[in-house]
């Protein structure tokens, strides 16, 4: 059989590494370019966005070093009793590409992430070899995310570290369960103590650079990892109790949720169909609420059903709200900044421009209208100079009031 161009290996491996949802930039519109109908694409495999460490907004190469592997993950459509096409790169031609694309202003770092192949050592040691390659013989400065294996050495993810911005480990499932019954090579033990491995090696760099200001940067854009959702029984207070223990055992940056997509040639044990998108979604706002609204994992969960499940249709603070309404209304002339963070509808900012306009003025509802999106989901919840919503907080139907309506909602759904 012939050999594999360089770019037939890009088609296979940089679409196989779009199920993972590490640097995502899922969520938007589904545009298209191909038949010469306008530029770019949102639909295409092998670019993705990602924050780098100041905020911006940058283009990454997503691909994998190899779609062979070894272990096999019933989830995955890499797994070993797939029969996916195969194509594997060396750590030279991943560089050539980053380089390439990097010159022609098509991307800004890489995402590289792998199947194991031989043995996982031996896969993280040419995952770095492409990292060391681009900083020590190209001086390359871009953004590198490397997807580190859990079972390495914990010697190759410190090398990872010292050439990548940010390293990552997938935790796959929500629960040790789960990852037995999905991912019978893998060892939840083993995961979490490569991610407590990085988080010293973290540690100990923030002290050493304290001490040494040319001491070795390690991983500045910290590490991360992500959860499928979906693939097995877990519910989301199961998954938000995850999220929060990895938060605080292991400092992590962000905690990526991945709704399962059905494979082709799936295993038996997995469902037939994927979870509804904005399941992903209520997850990715019930994290924004623990990490930028003051809302403890606790609090999180009691705004879930009785099987333990965020409601679809609407979001898990405007749940949280109706459910604990006798903290409400709050006086946005008054309050302080942490009851305000639980109006639904208020965002950070809002909240701040709140704080920071009553110091000079009595706000009334225009004010607060002036700051969000839709004052009709605010109203039942603040009290204003020329506002207090009397009954309306308590109202039997403001559920059915305040939910979007259907139509909205079959965006997210479909
Ligand atoms: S280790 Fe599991 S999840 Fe990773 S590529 Fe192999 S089969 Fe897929």
């Amino acid at each position: 059989m012939a050999a594999k161009t360089i770019l037939e290996k890009l088609g296979i491996l940089a679409d196989a590494a779009k199920y993972d949802a590490s640097c995502a930039s899922s969520g938007t519109t589904k545009k298209s370019s191909l038949g010469g109908k306008g530029i770019g694409s949102t639909e295409g495999m092998g670019i993705c966005h990602a924050y780098a460490p100041d905020g911006r907004c940058i283009s990454l190469l997503k691909v994998l070093l190899t779609n062979h592997c070894i272990f096999d993950c019933h989830y995955c459509i890499n797994r070993k009793s797939s029969n996916v096409e195969r194509a594997r790169f060396t750590p030279q031609e991943v560089v050539d590409l980053t380089l390439n694309f990097y010159r022609r202003n098509y991307i800004e770092g890489l995402f590289l992430s792998s199947g194991i192949v031989k043995s996982s050592n031996h896969t993280m040691e040419q995952m770095v070899e492409v990292a060391r390659i681009l900083r020590e013989e190209h001086d390359f400065r871009g953004y590198i995310h490397l997807k580190t294996i859990p079972e390495a050495d914990p010697q190759l993810a410190h090398q990872a570290g010292l050439y990548a911005d940010r390293v990552s480990i997938n935790v796959e499932l929500p629960t040790d369960a789960g990852l037995t019954r999905l991912a019978p090579d893998k060892d939840a033990r083993q995961i979490e103590g490569a991610m407590g491995q990085v988080t010293s090696d973290l540690a100990e760099n923030k002290d050493a650079r304290k001490r040494f200001r040319h001491a070795p940067r390690f991983a500045p854009a910290g590490q991360s990892t992500q959860m499928i959702v979906g693939a097995d029984k877990a519910s989301d207070a199961d998954i938000v109790g995850k999220a929060s223990r990895l938060y605080d055992s292991f400092k992590l940056r962000r905690v990526y949720y991945s709704a399962f997509s059905p494979i082709p040639d799936a295993s038996a044990v997995l469902p037939l169909k994927r979870p509804p998108l904005i399941r992903e979604h209520r997850l990715y706002q019930s994290d924004w609420l623990m990490r930028f609204y003051g809302y403890k994992p606790a609090e999180v969960m009691q705004a879930t059903d009785a099987d333990g499940n965020l409601p679809l249709d609407i979001d898990p603070k405007l749940a949280w709200a109706l459910k604990f309404r006798e903290s409400f209304p709050v006086d946005v002339n008054r309050a302080s900044r942490e009851q305000l963070l639980r109006v639904p509808g208020l965002g950070v900012k809002a909240v701040h421009k709140i704080v920071a306009s009553r110091r000079h003025r009595t706000l009334r509802l225009d004010d607060v209208a002036k700051l969000t999106l839709s004052i009709t989901k605010v109203r039942p919840f603040i009290c204003a100079a020329d506002w207090r919503p009397v009954t309306l907080t308590d109202r039997a139907d403001l559920r059915s009031l305040l939910a979007p309506k259907t139509e909205q909602l079959e965006l997210f759904t479909t």
